[in-house]
């Protein structure tokens, strides 16, 4: 059992930008991927995704046992992935609850359902524990949200939808300390044996909050170095100018 990804390449508009990435996440580890603006991260979260945009041009992604790149994004989904900007968009009209139940009787398997109360009592039960207001959970989706709620709005579906793999883009998007701080409890949460996790972060000081078992980085579309959690800490205190010297920059 795995998320394997083998030699992965892919490309945007005639552009290469992922140039090999390969990383096997199992069940029970937490990998972080670091890197400099532009290397590719959310490239490989996108082309992990399905974005269509994106074009595979080599490669292979096996997500226990079954090749995921020619699935749709909503199998990929169904498969145990959870991709936190699946759902970007704006859905006037559909609140946060309404789309999560939704979303958590899709994942059923066929015949079950959720009762509304069942479902409110998971759902009130994972907004205390990641200390969220409970009228959160009735905005409508994404109408109006910052950076941060978009964030939190994310990692209650994740929470909600315990998925056996998650890969968590920080983007570098300048979330503020206590969407970090969220994003931290929500990894923290479905952290255990039975999850793997991908996070992926330009700074280190996610890390201060989620404790990686492996450090990546990735320069220039692979990945050059791996290590454990002492590899983010070196990086913070010499940043990412020497190996892109060494490895070439993305820009
Ligand atoms: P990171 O997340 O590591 O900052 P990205 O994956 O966002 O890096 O970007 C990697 C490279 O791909 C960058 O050089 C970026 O300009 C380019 N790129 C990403 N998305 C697009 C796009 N939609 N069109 C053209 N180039 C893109
Ligand atoms: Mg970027
Ligand atoms: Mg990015």
């Amino acid at each position: 059992m795995s998320l394997q990804i083998c030699d992965l390449h892919a490309r945007i508009v005639e552009r290469a930008i992922l140039r090999g990435i390969s990383l096997e996440i199992r069940p029970g580890e937490t990998h972080a991927i670091m890197g400099p603006n532009g290397s590719g991260k959310s490239t490989l979260s996108k082309v992990l995704a399905g974005h269509p945009d994106y074009e595979v041009t080599q490669g292979s992604v096996v997500l226990d046992g079954v090749s995921l790149l020619e699935r749709e994004p909503d199998e990929r989904a169904r498969m145990g992935l959870f991709l936190a900007f699946q759902y970007p968009c704006e859905i006037p009209g559909v609140s946060i609850a309404n789309f999560l139940r939704a979303a958590t009787q899709a994942r059923l398997p066929e015949g079950e359902s959720l009762s509304v109360t069942d479902f409110y009592q998971k759902l009130y039960h994972e907004m205390d524990a990641l200390g969220m207001q409970r009228t959160f959970s009735s905005r409508p989706l994404n109408s109006g949200f910052s950076g941060g709620e978009k964030k939190r709005a994310e990692i209650l579906q994740m929470a909600m939808l315990q998925p056996r793999y998650a890969v968590l883009d920080e983007t570098d998007s300048g979330l503020d300390i206590d969407a970090l701080k969220v994003v931290a409890g929500g990894v923290n949460r479905l952290r255990g044996p039975e999850a793997g996790l991908l996070i992926i972060t330009h700074y280190q000081r996610l890390l201060d909050y989620i404790s990686p078992d492996f450090v990546h980085v990735m320069v220039a579309g692979r990945i050059v170095q791996s290590g454990g959690p002492e590899l983010a800490l070196e990086l913070e205190k010499r940043g990412y100018g020497f190996l892109e010297e060494r490895y070439g920059s993305s820009e």
